[in-house]
């Protein structure tokens, strides 16, 4: 086979289980992440020859849990770069699944360039019996290396389906299929080297997006509503200057009224506030459970509480006066 016309694939890992390593192949759950290095994760997949050239890079070597904002302005800096040149063709981040949704959709509303960014994890360390890892690995390095995933975004190729960024949530704490995208569903399927896409997301993202990554990051937090719940922590964030608050409401995006008070007090003191839910489908209707106009909130629409931080982090670090409007396109 004449490889040299395949797509080149830049690989960029920064850890995750799927880069796991536990003293015991029967142990799933006991194992420590991010150990395993990016060139060991390729060679153990040898079909990946067949599909693509590869430009391996160890970004990180963390488990996704402590992900942190310095990382995603490095790794979405280090993504603009590659995807500048001319000799790559695609991008795949293997990653870890905890905080996965949320710097794919960080990478889906600052990367600049239509060419693909596929980013993939796994639910069982490398040296478990039936690591789910490698097959991800080379279904995310074939819809990388596919013309027809170029244009839709930040994608997630997991368990033989492709998620967009914007809507992918992982949804187990266990099982191999562990991402879903509640209410949209996927966006199609990657198996034995087919890529086929059923649907597009119609938001606004990478190359039409207007936010880039931040040198610094606002401070922006998010609070749950449950019964009971005192505004002891949202006047705590407000001393210690938070910018912008997501909230965690009860169904519609709905407040406790201590809560309500204490969001509402610090909407008069400069911080933006958005409503999502706790509830994990569904959207959040602005002035549905609560009256936006009134209090001052914006509505998060079908973002989770999660993806709701991202935007907001985006847009107070862009100085976004209309938050709700970043909300209706984004
Ligand atoms: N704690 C791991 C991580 O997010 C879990 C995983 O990758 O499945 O890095």
């Amino acid at each position: 086979m004449n490889t040299s016309s395949l797509p080149r694939v830049a690989v960029l890992a920064t850890g995750g289980t799927i880069a796991g390593q536990a003293g015991d192949s029967s142990k799933t759950a006991g194992y420590k992440a991010g150990v395993v290095g990016v060139d060991k994760l390729l060679d153990a997949v040898h079909a990946l020859g067949s599909v693509a050239r590869i430009h391996a890079e160890q970004i990180a070597s963390i488990d996704s849990k402590d992900m942190s904002a310095a990382l995603w302005t490095q790794l979405a800096r280090r993504i603009d770069e590659l995807l500048a040149q001319d000799d790559i063709d695609g991008v795949v981040v293997t990653h870890g699944t905890d905080t996965l949704e949320e710097t794919a959709y960080l990478l889906h509303l600052t990367v600049k360039s239509a060419k693909p960014v596929v980013l993939t994890a796994a639910m069982r360390p490398s040296t478990a019996l039936s690591a789910d890892g490698p097959l991800n690995l080379l279904n995310a390095v074939t819809v990388a290396a596919s013309k027809d995933a170029a244009g839709k975004g930040v994608l997630v190729a997991f368990n033989n389906q492709i998620h967009s960024a914007r809507d992918v949530t992982k949804t187990s704490t266990y099982a191999v299929d562990a991402f879903r995208s509640p209410e949209t569903g996927l966006l199609g399927f990657v198996q034995d080297g087919r890529v086929e896409f059923q649907r597009t997301v119609v938001r606004a993202h990478t190359v039409a997006s207007e936010f880039a990554v931040a040198d610094r990051w606002p401070m922006v937090e998010i609070v749950a509503s449950y019964a009971d719940v005192s505004r002891v922590t949202v006047d705590a964030l407000v001393a210690a200057g938070v910018r912008g608050i997501v909230v965690a409401g009860t169904g519609n995006g709905s407040m406790h009224a201590v809560l309500t008070q204490a969001l509402a007090d610090a909407v008069k003191q400069g911080v933006a506030v958005v409503r999502a839910s706790r509830v994990g489908s569904g959207h959040v209707m602005r002035n549905g459970a609560a009256n936006d106009d009134a209090l001052g909130t914006v509505s998060a629409g079908t973002l989770n509480p999660y993806k709701a931080r991202v935007l907001l982090m985006l847009a107070v670090a862009s100085n976004v006066q209309d938050v709700q409007r970043v909300f209706d396109v984004y």
